[in-house]
């Protein structure tokens, strides 16, 4: 049995794993974004209930092998230490995993959260049986990740996967990590608002745009249509760099919006890709529910 959890600037969303199978969840407030005790009395109390669940169906402490441990933005992973998180700030430099293993006595690894709902999405989702996977997930903010045969691919300083931050115009909309037309900015919660703007001279919600685009509202889907193009662009600058035998598309935005979103970006991605043969690179929509970064992070132990 392994302990999965995934930190998010909203919610702490726990589980367990037994044989990669999803047999409790659990999720519980972040509470604050800047106050480091409070976050880790949260994280605590996430693992506590879990613990408390495996017992209630007959497992003690030393059945859990290991707790895995998601978070956004980028993860020393060498050294097991958070850099800046965007969303939880006061977790930044922290040794997460040491004060985990010390408050529970189990061995606890940290992961950023992209990567793990690439891997949960490989072994258990919508990439099962393929060996080479890029992952995108679109939020709050912009996350991603490869695997090639199962692993993470961390890169040299274990940054790899920051597709929110490919630049698709650099002379676009500010970022929050302080450059120019990111990825992020067009496809986060935020960058949708934007568009929206544009359009409507209002911010409308990501929820709202899809549901009113499925009414038949034209102008709605044509923001849809705006932001897929921008998709498309980042999906085809990572076609062209790593070839991958399959795209998965998650997170909250892609699961509310999903065809609106994925066939414009399909579309603009066949424009763009050079080699004709991976202009077919199937792009799909993940099959995990909200807990694919938790179940990611149960499989680091797998
Ligand atoms: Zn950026």
């Amino acid at each position: 049995m392994i302990i999965g959890i995934d930190i998010g600037g909203t919610n702490i969303k726990g589980i367990i794993l037994g044989n990669q199978k999803v047999i409790a969840k659990v999720k519980v407030s972040t509470k604050s974004k800047t106050n480091q005790k409070i976050i880790l009395d949260q994280i605590f109390k996430c693992i506590e209930k879990l613990i408390k669940k495996a017992n209630h169906v007959g497992h003690t402490m030393s059945h859990i092998k290991g707790i895995g441990v998601g978070v956004a933005g980028p993860v020393d992973f060498k050294n097991q230490k958070i850099l800046n998180p965007p969303n939880v700030i006061a977790l930044k430099n922290l040794e997460l995993g040491k004060l985990i293993e010390k408050k529970f006595g189990i061995k606890t690894i940290i992961e950023n959260d992209g990567h793990l709902m690439t891997l949960a999405e490989t072994i258990l989702g919508a990439g099962k049986n393929k060996n080479n996977v890029v992952g995108i997930t679109l939020g709050t903010g912009v996350g991603g990740g490869l695997v090639i045969d199962k692993k993470i691919i961390h890169g040299e300083n274990g940054t790899a996967g920051e597709i929110g931050h490919m630049t698709i115009n650099e002379h676009g909309r500010k970022c929050n990590c302080g450059s120019r037309g990111c990825l992020e900015t067009y496809l986060s919660e935020l960058g949708i608002r934007k568009t929206s703007y544009e359009f409507f001279h209002k911010r409308i919600k990501s929820y709202d745009l899809h549901q009113i685009a499925r009414k038949g509202n034209s102008e709605a889907i044509e923001v849809w249509d705006e932001i897929g193009k921008s998709l498309g662009v980042g999906l085809a600058n990572i076609i062209d760099v790593f070839n991958p035998e399959i795209i998965v598309v998650g997170g909250g935005i892609a699961r509310g919006a999903g065809e609106l979103l994925i066939n414009p970006a399909k579309k603009e991605m066949r424009k763009n890709v050079l080699s004709e043969s991976a202009k077919k690179t199937p792009v799909i929509l993940a099959k995990l529910n909200e807990y694919a970064g938790a179940i990611g992070a149960g499989l680091l132990f797998n």
